[in-house]
């Protein structure tokens, strides 16, 4: 057995550190047989006389590595996920709840530590304090492990910190032999459920610790195939339609089948399965795909997972018995109905598989009233105590309800703002906390798009409407299908939007699902791992469309009763609203928000989504302190920004109004003068263009401050760098065609991020800041005149030396006291810099005695200080990232606290030693991030801006950051 142990072990692939010390050693696998003496058990649990009385404390012995749990009390609580991991913690309050739990114990993630820091091998107090755990269940259960006549059997699952659904591995039915399986038999008088349960703990012994996968990605799991052949050989198509014999023929193939493979026998000592068990528990964690899992939620490899042990109860039973799974509140809508699946006479991952559709909780109603009430019971104990929706996993034993697992429940978007809002209203959670449960980032879902219903009617009509599953992640994505992670992986490099298709998703297919655009399952219900998954990440999802039917062998999808068949690259379309799956392409449409806010299409009694996202918005404004305004150009860009909530536009791009509609001509004019007066006169052209469209910003606007930066990139990004366009120009400036190259190629630069731009254009050309400050304050005159209260604010770029700025700032500061003069009208106006250069932050003292405010221009802040430039930086900034963790984000989306975030602080610091209202802002990429929110915040920042879609994340984030999330 100690053979067979080590082989598992060793097969798995397991980082481990002191390769052979430990090896050796294995003090506890080895003396298996000592353990089974029943005395020694005896005496460790008299000498530790304390748990029961300590379990309301909740506070573990130093150095204790195993909790135990059951019958209304508990040596740990539901804080202590640290140490029990989130599934040992939530058992152990569930049972403080009296919720009804089987007991058990949880070996603790320090357990976990010193595995991986120790060889491989255990705490030497560890098998005393397992034993002892394992007696007091005994003693409660009046069962006794591996007893030939009442055996007590268990389950091993993992359970870290995090959940980390579907990555570790649950074993069932431990401490099955031929000897005790024919005591179960004689106690149940039902020989089919134990050799069905038998069955099962040889699979998952064999899969889990003995490590017999599938070898390729198309061979099919060895033991569903034997079992397949057996429901085939008998001409029956369910598992519970084979018969005890039947399934006691499948135990003995099943552990051939292990010995073949794997030329190891099955472990018949109880004792030696548990440790087996545990140590496949503890070799999990590194397995390949929890480290994935890990890598794509930041989840620290220093956490190691808890080890639960836990008395069986039998869902596999018979009719009056079942298993399922529930949140406490849907968690894709955020209705608050009680949302479940359930099989009966099913044991474990049936629910969850996907091999058999589940039925809807309320079916249980009808099936066992009795069950159903007391479910509902659990329901708002748990929802009252954890003031939270939770995901739950319950078994019917016989008419009695068991609760096997209780965890905060993973949520859409929607759904998290929705459940926020209506606690709230519920008086279970108070506005603040709602505004700390909804992910920033996540917003955009509720921003998302969704099929044009036109669209939908038509593809209907045409017959492109292929199959309906269920509703399992919001959104509408078109894409090609790729049957395969790997196959999702390679089109979405390639730049395909991909849709991933499969039977069912699993664990190792967690790559292909991030690269995936949406995820289509033909099996498994609303908690199937696609859907857990798919939901968690944010993807359009629909799952259990069962008339699909997928060959992975042939690579093709065929759709019931059609003759359509679907190929790899096939494009098709999903919506993860309804369900439907649509063959083909097709357009999408903005979400309700953005047809409420935005196109005015829609009217917001009609739109829940809308409402609920209105509510949170009106929380965070309450609670946030930084001011929002967003980056727009254009009019109708700054009225989105302000229905979605902007108070201002905090960085105007100028030159990309010269690309608008007749003005890239007069503006390559400028830029190919080669005399001040021929410039001058371009300019003269382009003044009353610029000015209509500061007019209609500041119209748009209605008295909020607008930011304009002077115009800032090199001048020959302007210019056309092909014949046919120079040609164009030459044309209609009346000259040679050489002339336009040459005075192309005059302005190529090496480096034109560090070269003739920003407020360098303005000093060498100083004619150009002169018209645009003009431009901007007669559009400000006129609109004033209207009516409408205008706060322009312009925004010189690149400064590094004041000087800079003091020649820039006159000319503004004359040209706006020409302008109020002549138009006889008055209103404020700030002249202020952008700080994107060090030396711009360094010298930030003397900067602000010139400038009325600051904003930092994040994006150059950060190409100048890490001397990166973002557009040559996609080779090696990944790798950085992903690879070295050089930094923990990709700088250029959330800033570098440690570099860029100094120079920040100490440019804040510096400025307003010399200003002190100062006003200080960014309108970097950055300004959308929450995590860069976060940074604004600390610095004492005024507002942060960003794209006008991501003001309604930038409102969030603020918020929380305010509150201190
Ligand atoms: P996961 O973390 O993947 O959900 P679990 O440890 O929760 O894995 O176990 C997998 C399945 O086995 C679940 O359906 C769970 O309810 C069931 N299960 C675990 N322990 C027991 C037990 N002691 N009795 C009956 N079913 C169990
Ligand atoms: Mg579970
Ligand atoms: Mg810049």
């Amino acid at each position: 057995m100690a053979r067979a142990q080590k082989r598992a072990r060793t097969a798995k692939p397991v980082r481990r550190p002191a390769a052979k010390a430990g090896s050796k050693a294995k003090p506890v696998v080895r003396t298996t047989t000592a353990a089974k003496a029943k005395p020694v058990a005896r005496t460790t649990t008299a000498a530790k006389a304390k748990p029961a009385a300590r379990a309301k404390t909740a506070a573990g012995k130093a150095g204790q590595l195993v909790y135990g749990f059951g019958g209304g009390r508990a040596d740990g609580s539901a804080d202590m996920k640290g140490l029990l991991g989130g599934k040992g913690a939530n058992l152990a309050e569930m049972a403080r709840l009296g919720l009804p739990v089987p007991p058990g114990f949880t070996i603790s993630t320090e357990v976990c530590t010193y595995y991986y820091t120790h060889g491989d091998t255990y705490p030497p107090r560890l098998r005393e304090e397992v034993q002892a755990a394992l007696a007091k269940v005994e003693r409660a259960l009046g069962r006794r492990f591996a007893d030939p006549d009442a055996p007590l059997l268990v389950s091993v699952r993992s359970g870290a910190r995090a959940s980390m659904p579907g990555m570790m591995d649950t074993i069932l039915n431990l401490g099955l032999n031929d000897t005790t399986v024919q005591g179960v038999i004689r106690e149940t008088g039902n020989a089919r459920f134990a050799w069905d349960s038998y069955r099962r703990f040889v699979a998952m012994y064999g899969d889990v610790v003995l490590n017999l996968k599938p070898e390729s990605k198309t061979e099919e799991d060895p033991f569903e195939v034997a079992l397949a052949e057996k429901k085939r050989q008998r001409g029956v198509s369910l598992d519970t339609e084979l018969t005890a014999d039947d399934l006691r023929e499948l135990v003995a193939e099943f552990k051939a089948l292990i010995k073949m493979r794997k030329g190891v026998d099955f472990p018949e000592d109880p004792w030696d399965q548990l440790w087996g068990a545990v140590g496949a528990v503890f070799g999990s964690w590194m397995n390949p795909r929890a480290i994935t899992y890990r890598k794509l939620n930041d989840i620290p490899e220093s956490w190691g997972t808890a080890v639960n042990v836990q008395s069986m109860v039998f869902g596999n039973m018979g009719a009056d018995s079942g298993t399922g799974v529930a949140f406490t509140r849907d968690p894709a809508s955020g209705e608050n109905l009680f949302y479940g699946e359930f099989l009966m006479n099913a044991q474990g991952e049936d629910v969850v598989a996907g091999t058999r559709t589940p039925l809807h909780i309320s079916d249980l109603e009808r099936e066992n009233p009795q069950v159903y009430k007391q479910l509902m019971g659990v329901r708002r104990t748990l929802e009252k105590h954890y003031r939270e929706v939770m995901d739950i996993e319950f078994t019917i034993q016989q008419g009695t309800l068991y609760m096997l697992q209780c965890r905060v429940g993973k949520r859409t978007a929607t759904a998290a703002a929705r459940i926020a809002v209506e606690m709230v209203r519920e008086r279970l959670i108070t506005p603040d906390e709602a505004l700390r449960r909804v992910e920033p980032e996540r917003l955009n879902e509720l921003l998302r798009p969704v099929f044009d219903q036109d669209a939908k009617t038509r593809a209907e009509a045409e017959g492109r409407l292929l199959a309906k599953g269920l509703n399992a992640g919001p959104g509408a994505a078109s894409g090609v299908i790729a049957f395969h992670a790997e196959d999702a992986e390679r089109l979405a490099a390639e730049g395909k939007r991909v849709i991933l298709v499969r039977n069912e998703t699993s664990p190792e297919d967690i790559r292909g699902m991030a690269a995936a655009e949406g995820i289509l399952t033909a099996r498994g219900g609303m908690t199937s791992h696609a859907a857990l998954v798919g939901r968690q990440m944010g993807k359009v999802c629909v799952v259990g469309c069962d008339a699909l039917d997928i060959n992975y062998e042939r690579g093709d999808m065929r759709i019931g009763g059609r003759d359509l068949v679907l190929r790899e690259g096939d494009p098709v379309s999903i919506d993860g609203f309804s369900g439907e799956v649509y063959a083909g392409d097709m357009p999408t449409r903005p979400s309700e928000v953005v047809q409420v806010l935005i196109e005015k299409a829609l009217d917001p009694a009609e739109a829940p989504v809308y409402q609920v996202y209105a509510q949170l918005m009106k929380w965070a404004d309450k609670a946030r302190t930084l001011g929002i305004r967003a980056n727009a150009d254009l009019p109708e860009q700054c009225e989105q920004a302000i229905a979605f909530g902007a108070e201002g536009v905090g960085l105007c791009r100028t030159e990309h109004m010269f690309f608008g509609e007749g003005k890239i001509q007069p503006m390559r004019r400028m830029i190919l003068a080669e005399t001040k007066a021929a410039r001058q006169e371009a300019l003269a052209d382009l003044l009353p263009l610029q000015r209509a469209d500061f007019e209609g910003i500041f119209r748009a606007l209605g008295g909020r401050p607008l930011t304009v930066r002077t115009i800032d990139p090199p001048l020959h990004e302007f210019l056309p760098h092909d014949h046919d366009g120079q040609q164009e120009i030459a044309n209609e400036l009346g000259v040679p065609v050489e002339k336009v190259r040459a005075r192309v190629e005059q302005l190529h630069e090496f480096n034109p991020m560090l070269g003739f731009r920003g407020c360098r254009l303005g000093i060498v050309y100083p004619e150009i800041t002169e018209m645009q400050a003009r431009a901007i304050f007669e559009a400000a005159a006129r609109v004033k005149k209207d009516g409408i209260k205008v706060h322009p604010e312009v925004m010189i770029p690149l400064v590094g030396h004041v000087k800079e700025l003091e020649l820039q700032a006159a000319i503004v500061r004359r040209v706006a006291g020409e302008v109020m003069k002549a138009e006889g009208v008055k209103f404020p106006y700030l002249v202020g810099t952008m700080i994107e250069v060090p030396r711009g932050a360094l010298t930030a003292g003397a900067i602000a005695k010139e400038a009325e405010f600051f904003s930092f221009g994040t994006n150059d802040l950060t190409q100048t200080t890490l001397g990166v430039s973002r557009d040559d930086a996609a080779r090696f900034l990944q790798p950085y990232v992903a690879e070295y963790e050089i930094y923990g984000r990709d700088p250029f989306e959330s800033i570098d606290r440690d570099g860029v975030g100094e120079l920040m602080q100490l440019a804040a610091e510096r400025g307003r030693a010399t200003r002190k209202d100062l006003k200080i802002g960014i309108c970097g990429e950055h300004g959308g991030d929450p995590a860069s929110i976060r940074l604004c915040q600390e610095l004492g920042l005024d507002y942060v801006s960003c794209s006008p879609f991501r003001v309604p994340i930038a409102r969030l984030a603020a918020a929380q950051a305010a509150l201190g999330r």
